[in-house]
Formats: C-alpha cells, sequence, structure tokens
C-alpha cells in the first residue's frame, strides 16, 4: 500500500537519510524504530511530502508520490499525524475533526459518509466525545495529542503516519493510544508507526524496521525483532 524505494532527505547540506527502503502492506501495523536522530521523524516527512526528497522513490495505492506537496499526497490518501500537538486552536474539537476530513471532498476516490465517520471517531476516542464543544486549545496535552490522531483517522486514508502518538503522555493516556492503535488494526487500518516505546510499538505491529543514522540496519517480523537479543540490547531495555 505505501512502498518507499532508496529515499534519501537531507536538511540543506546536513545528509539524514541515506537509502531507506520500506513496505507497508494493505491492513498491516508497520513500526520505524530508533535511536534519537536517527532520522525516523524525517522518514515521515519525506514521506507525507512536508520535506522533498533528494532521491528515491514513495509509492502510494499504486501511485507514485515523490516530490508531490502535502496536500496533494493527503488527497491521495495518506494522513499524517505529525509529532508534536497540531490542532487548531480556536476551534472546538468537532471542527477540527470535520476539517481532518476536507480533503475527501477534493479527491477523485469516493467521500463515504463523513457523519458515520465522525461518530466512529468519537466512540474510538470517548474523551473527545465528551469534548466535543470544547475549544481545541482549551483541552489536556493528552488530549489534543488524540486529537491529532482522530483527524488523521477522519481522512479515512489508504495509510495513516504516526509520528510519536504517545510522546510526553501519563502512562495511563500511553496504555489509552496503544488501545485506540490496536482498534484501528483491528479495523483494518494501514499504519506506519514511530514511537518511543518500542517494546509496545512491536507488540502492536506485524513488522518493524531499525532505524540507525539514517539507514535501515535490521528488519523482520515484529515478533522476530522482539527477540532478537541486539536489538533488545539497544531498544528495549537490554531484554
Ligand atoms: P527523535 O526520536 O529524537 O525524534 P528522529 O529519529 O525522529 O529522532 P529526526 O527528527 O528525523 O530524528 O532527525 C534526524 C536528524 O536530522 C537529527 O540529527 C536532527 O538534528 C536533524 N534535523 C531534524 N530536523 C531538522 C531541521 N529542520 N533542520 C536541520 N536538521 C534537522
Amino acid at each position: 500500500m505505501l512502498s518507499i524505494q532508496n529515499l534519501h532527505a537531507a536538511y540543506g547540506k546536513v545528509q539524514v537519510l541515506h537509502g531507506i527502503s520500506l513496505d507497508v502492506p494493505k491492513g498491516k501495523v508497520v513500526t520505524l524504530i530508533g535511536s534519537n536522530g536517527a532520522g525516523k521523524t524525517t522518514t515521515m516527512r519525506a514521506i507525507s511530502g512536508m520535506i522533498k526528497p533528494k532521491e528515491g522513490t514513495v509509492t502510494l495505492a499504486g501511485k507514485n508520490v515523490t516530490g508531490m506537496d502535502s496536500h496533494q499526497i493527503a488527497r491521495a490518501g495518506l494522513a499524517h499525524s505529525p509529532e508534536g500537538r497540531r490542532v487548531f486552536a480556536t476551534m472546538s474539537v468537532t471542527d477540527n475533526l470535520l476539517l481532518g476530513a476536507f480533503p475527501r471532498f477534493t479527491r477523485s476516490r469516493p467521500r463515504g459518509d463523513i457523519e458515520h465517520d465522525l461518530q466512529n471517531a468519537m466512540e474510538l476516542f470517548p474523551r473527545l466525545r465528551e469534548r466535543r464543544h470544547q475549544l481545541a486549545g482549551t483541552l489536556s496535552g493528552g488530549e489534543q495529542q488524540m486529537l491529532a490522531m482522530a483527524r488523521a483517522v477522519m481522512l479515512n486514508p489508504e495509510v495513516i503516519l504516526l509520528d510519536e502518538p504517545s510522546m510526553g503522555l501519563a502512562p495511563i493516556l500511553v496504555d489509552e493510544v496503544f488501545r485506540i492503535i490496536q482498534r484501528l488494526k483491528q479495523e483494518g487500518r494501514t499504519m506506519l508507526l514511530v514511537e518511543q516505546f518500542a517494546a509496545a510499538a512491536l507488540a502492536v505491529a506485524d513488522y518493524g524496521y531499525v532505524l540507525e543514522n539514517g539507514r535501515i540496519s535490521v528488519h523482520g517480523p515484529a515478533d522476530k525483532l522482539q527477540n532478537d537479543p541486539a536489538v533488545q540490547a539497544a531498544y528495549l531495555g537490554g531484554g
């Protein structure tokens, strides 16, 4: 569903990604793990068009979207829930969610039932239902994070990129985020997940890639990576 071949990316002269290839098959959850600064966020940005790759290709649902603007890639069916809490602070929770569905009005695929999807999102994120009339800027940090995720779901995309959805959350909310990811997986969504909690990410994922200094060092089925001594030592708290 999403395929990246030989992706190179840089900020100015500083090369960050040195030829990354990865695949996210339809209906699967794939996780990208790696230390701070390895290039995980940069990979997400290069996929979603927030930065232009220097080299390589990004294919989404059979379409080459390399180098397109992010709004075009969103219309092609990619939702990016970026690191940090990006919500429209002066709009209500419901309006934020409806805005998430906006690219569906302009792309060629069937628009689907937005009202139904809004109810579904509220069901998936009960905290948002309780606060649906509240201005997004007055939500707690964790609630804003959930709103950013729910907005990505409202695009009804082919693929969802989730960049550190649990960042800065209290443990109880971290558990809730992983529960929601599990639910989205059960719904058959296709996701690429970047997470600081590598063990939890591998537990929910089907497949994993380890990124080291802008290169994929190891990849394999998530359960295999969980049991790989080198991966355990480096990323899973020493095993
Ligand atoms: P983390 O887990 O800390 O978020 P990451 O694996 O997501 O790390 P990236 O955010 O992709 O890493 O950063 C990779 C490298 O690119 C780092 O060395 C970082 O300093 C650099 N970098 C990121 N954003 C920029 C930018 N806008 N301008 C210049 N360099 C950047």
